[in-house]
């Protein structure tokens, strides 16, 4: 059975919105450019110097806003990140420091990330990365050999393992709580127990 979020309506929201709002700037973009070419042709229809943005010309200015785009609104969140679950083959960390003002011992205020990369073997029997970034510190929750599930709209996978460790995940900023609470501290959205997802799936 497909893993789906339709007991957590409250996220399954959140992530319809957020595709929504990605596809209508990057909509607004590209009519932006599209009515910017044709506003440049129209300005300077008379001038014999200047030729317009026509055929191969508007195809090529239309590419790069496309791909601009694209990147930009970070469409591929929405066309290229499916729900997938699978088993984590590899985990791959990289960590990176930013510091505060000051020298020494008088740092203050520094920003500790993990850039995570999980290598999954999916349920299709496929290979997948999953890239999320972690800040709050819960790198070792995810496992070599454990089953994960992340949700399309979502950057944090839950562990389905049954040994995993307890805790109530917010799939939307990655924060586990130990406590149940209703809504996430940190962004407010629902929180799912992992195990309590397990058993109705089966
Ligand atoms: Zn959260």
């Amino acid at each position: 059975m497909k893993p789906t979020l339709k007991k957590y309506p409250a996220l399954r929201r959140h992530a319809i919105k957020k595709d929504a709002v990605r596809l209508s700037l990057y909509l607004l973009w590209l009519l932006a450019w599209l009515f910017g070419a044709l506003g440049y042709n129209a300005g300077h229809q008379k001038d014999p110097l200047h030729r317009g943005i026509t055929d191969w010309k508007l195809a090529l200015w239309m590419l790069a806003a496309a791909l601009i785009g694209f990147f930009l609104f970070r469409v591929y969140k929405t066309l290229l990140h499916p729900t997938v679950s699978g088993v984590i083959l590899r985990t791959g960390l990289s960590h990176s420091y930013t510091h505060g003002e000051g020298s020494g011992s008088e740092t203050v205020a520094y920003d500790f990330r993990h850039r995570t990369v999980l290598h999954l073997h999916t349920d299709k029997q496929k290979k997948r990365r999953v890239r999320f970034e972690q800040k709050t510190g819960s790198y070792l929750y995810y496992q070599t050999g454990e089953q994960i599930l992340r949700f399309h709209g979502f950057a944090y996978p839950l562990n389905l393992n049954p040994t995993a460790p307890h805790g109530y995940v917010c799939i939307s900023c990655g924060r586990i709580h130990s406590q149940y609470t209703e809504h996430c501290e940190g962004c407010a959205l629902p929180l799912i127990d992992p195990k309590e997802l397990n058993s109705r799936k089966q």
